[in-house]
């Protein structure tokens, strides 16, 4: 079993580096640090990575001060991807597939479709039926010689609780279920993650959201919902980009839209899309692989090269 060969490897080896992806969310960041917590009881040398600044509603996890934005690979034995989508998402792709040729060390812990990670790691733990990178990690988590505290638990339950968007998608089986009551039953902290994921918005934010709901829009003919945030109204609003997450799903309960799509500037200037979609027929997925992303059948992103022109309400994106 996969599994076993990475419960082997953990026992046979030391130092371990664990790997949160780009622009991180809650899944990534929880599985990361409920692992860090597991591996550190057992004596290991562990460091976790991110490339980028680590959101505000997820700070209350614990250990997540430990993670860092930058590492010498050079000194880990092992490296475990989590929740990554594919290589470009872990924010070092290159020194990645360097570790993965010359190490064969590096195990990639995922619910995503196939993609060029599959590739390169040594060894996938894939199951594209779980909710969330969490729900696969407590499962190996219970296979390990360690005390599955209220840490682990609360961790666990955050990462479970923003894939499935507080139980809400269709991502939500009998097995999440379960393993959340297991959860509940090791002391995780529903309150605390309910009160830190959703219910801490900040003035900034929802006048944030306000403007991205002013500009809604629903194509009649493709029955896509959309809308656009720029540089400007995060300054205007005096919020960042992190306090987006959420809206495009707001968006997407809107009746009869088949998709939700939400475009914002980066800092970097490019255009970001997050797309979602409630019907069990569309593949968002695929569509955000056109573009050079990726993700799920119900949620996905990518980001491009392209000008946005706002006038008023209306706005146009055009490909550089
Ligand atoms: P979000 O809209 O929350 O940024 O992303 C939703 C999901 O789409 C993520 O959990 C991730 O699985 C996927 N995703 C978003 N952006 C990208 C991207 O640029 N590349 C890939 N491969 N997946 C993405
Ligand atoms: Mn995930």
């Amino acid at each position: 079993m996969l599994v076993d060969k990475l419960i082997s490897k953990i026992k046979n080896y030391e130092n371990i580096l664990l790997m949160v992806h780009v622009e991180p969310d809650g899944d990534t960041l929880a599985a990361t640090v409920a692992f860090y917590i597991a591996l550190k009881s057992l004596g290991k040398k562990v460091s976790m990575v991110c490339i980028d600044e680590i959101p505000k509603p997820f700070l209350f996890l614990p250990q997540i001060k430990n993670i860092q934005k930058d590492i010498l690979f050079g000194d880990f034995e092992v490296i475990i991807v989590i929740d990554c989508g594919d290589l470009r998402r872990t924010g070092f792709p290159e020194r990645l597939k360097k570790f993965a040729k010359v190490f064969k060390n590096f195990i990639n812990i995922d619910h995503h479709p196939k993609n060029d990670l599959w590739k390169i790691a040594n060894i996938n733990i894939v199951d594209q039926g779980a909710s969330s990178a969490s729900e696969i990690v407590w499962e190996i988590l219970k296979k390990l010689p360690v005390e599955l505290n209220c840490d682990i638990a609360t961790a666990i339950l955050t990462g479970i609780y923003t894939d499935t968007g507080g139980f809400k998608h269709s991502n939500t089986s009998p097995k999440t279920l379960e393993i959340a009551a297991e959860l509940l039953a090791h002391g995780a902290r529903l309150k605390t993650i309910t009160k830190n994921v959703s219910l801490n918005k900040s003035v900034a934010a929802l006048k944030l959201w306000g403007v991205a709901l002013s500009r809604l829009h629903k194509n009649q003919y493709l029955q896509i919902v959309s809308s656009v945030i720029t540089r400007q109204d995060l300054d205007d609003c005096g919020a960042t980009y992190y306090e987006l997450a959420g809206v495009v799903n707001l968006m997407n309960s809107i009746p009869d839209s088949k998709a939700a799509i939400l475009f914002f500037e980066t800092p970097e200037g490019n255009i970001r899309a997050s797309l979602r979609t409630e019907k069990d027929s569309v593949d968002i997925g695929k569509i955000a692989k056109l573009f050079g992303g990726g993700g799920h059948k119900k949620a996905a992103g990518f980001t491009i090269e392209a000008e946005l022109k706002l006038n008023d309400t209306q706005w146009e994106i055009l490909l550089k």
